[in-house]
């Protein structure tokens, strides 16, 4: 058994071939680079019980990882993150309980840790010393944490609104942060300054081979956990994708390994109604998709108003048979307001998107009573402004001010 069974990487857009073994960003296309593997020879040599035997976490995947050495794995301990059947939260009559899976107990307290850990790890085997990320806030946070564990040097740009405990947790975590007067996009034009002047790696959604080998676990390890019978529908709170296409990718993996059947599930994209890109161009039809102008939402993590995979996106979507939705940013508060108080899971705004989403999606029949659904919360909502408190009480007049629930 090899400990990867990574061969080769492949433009996206032309198929063409580029060696593993080298530093790769984009294809010669500029396109992105998908990560390909040794998927015969595996599936003669592992088994799906080999896989199931080891600890539950990021790295019992380690032959569909691109990683060749275990001397290289950068952990801060990956963990599977559970999945969470919302019981108590409003749902359509007749509908099961969704699920959610719960990103938000990975290290940096986002799925963006699955994604930068794999990058920086393979950054590390390439002898990459100095590192830079274009960032919504918890791409960076992971990348510094990641980068900071291997001793690489890490540079943060960050649009003006990013939330403020993402930009604190950089700092701390050892990198060099700046705020931009400006959205994602040209924070992406900074880094993209950095590496002509000075030879910082681009670590951008996409535009380096192996954050999405990472996400795509969140796929594989679904896969797993439900005895590797896919869910029918997959919400999925999307801005570069990454993490949408992976799955994608992944479960392809596993088809062609022979560990799961049947149809893959039906992907739906979910985005907010002051960012909806993906959205517009699936609903026109189109390939590609034309940059949101003034984009703003309180869902950070997706306020991405052009995607590099854009294409694969909506490629996805389609040979899934699933769709694209947007959600107002009022919908995302009170689907935050609603799975917190009655489930006592803490959403973030972006994970909360998806169950607004899918409240919508059921509302208007896009999605059927009998389909098993999973939605994806990507973050700890701890890392998000919440309602402040305001009552107080008085030990000189205890009880003074009661609230309707107790003095009713
Ligand atoms: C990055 C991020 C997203 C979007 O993920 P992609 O895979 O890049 O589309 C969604 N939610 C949160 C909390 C994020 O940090």
């Amino acid at each position: 058994m090899r400990y990867s069974y990574a061969t080769h990487l492949e433009c996206s857009a032309t198929g063409e071939r580029h060696d593993i073994g080298t530093l790769e960003g984009l294809s010669r296309a500029g396109k992105p680079l998908l990560a390909r593997y040794e998927l015969a020879a595996l599936r003669r040599e592992v088994r799906r019980a080999d896989i199931e035997a080891r600890p539950a976490n990021l790295w019992r995947w380690r032959e569909l990882l691109p990683v060749p050495d275990p001397k290289y794995v950068m952990s801060l301990g990956e963990v599977e993150t559970p999945l969470i059947e919302l019981l108590n939260s409003a749902r359509p009559t007749g509908f099961a309980p969704p699920i959610v899976k719960d990103e938000g107990r990975l290290p940096t307290g986002s799925f963006k840790a699955r994604g930068l850990c794999l990058a920086v790890s393979m950054a590390q085997s390439f002898g990459v010393r100095r590192v830079a990320i274009p960032t919504n806030g918890n791409a960076g946070a992971a990348m510094a944490a990641y980068a900071a564990r291997a001793g690489m040097e890490a540079f943060c740009f960050c649009p003006d609104d990013t939330p403020e405990i993402n930009l604190s947790e950089i700092a701390l975590q050892g990198a060099t942060v700046w705020r931009v007067n400006g959205l994602i996009n040209d924070c992406a034009r900074l880094v993209g300054l950095g590496k002509e002047r000075f030879g910082w790696f681009d670590m951008s959604t996409l535009k380096e081979p192996y954050r999405i080998e990472g996400k795509k676990t969140m796929g594989l390890e679904l896969a797993a956990q439900m005895q590797w019978r896919l869910p029918d529908v997959v919400f999925y709170p999307t801005g570069g994708g990454t993490g949408l296409i992976g799955m994608w990718k992944g479960w392809q993996e596993l088809a062609a390994l022979g560990w799961i059947e049947g149809p893959m599930p039906r992907l739906v994209a979910v985005q907010s109604t002051g960012c909806a890109p993906i959205v517009r161009a699936f609903d026109s039809g189109a390939q590609t998709a034309i940059p949101w102008e003034n984009a703003h939402t309180i869902a950070s993590g997706i306020r991405v108003p052009a995607a590099i995979g854009d294409f694969l996106i909506l490629r996805a979507l389609r040979e899934t048979r699933g769709f694209a939705i947007a959600v107002e940013d009022a919908d995302i508060e009170r689907a935050r307001r609603e799975v917190a108080a009655k489930d006592g899971l803490l959403l973030s705004p972006e994970g909360a998107a998806t169950y607004a989403a899918y409240l919508a999606a059921a509302r208007s029949g896009r999605l059927a009573a009998s389909e098993r659904v999973v939605l994806f919360n990507c973050a700890s909502g701890l890392k998000y402004p919440m309602p402040p408190v305001t009552a107080h009480m008085d030990l000189n007049a205890p009880f003074a001010h009661l609230p309707p629930k107790l003095s009713g």
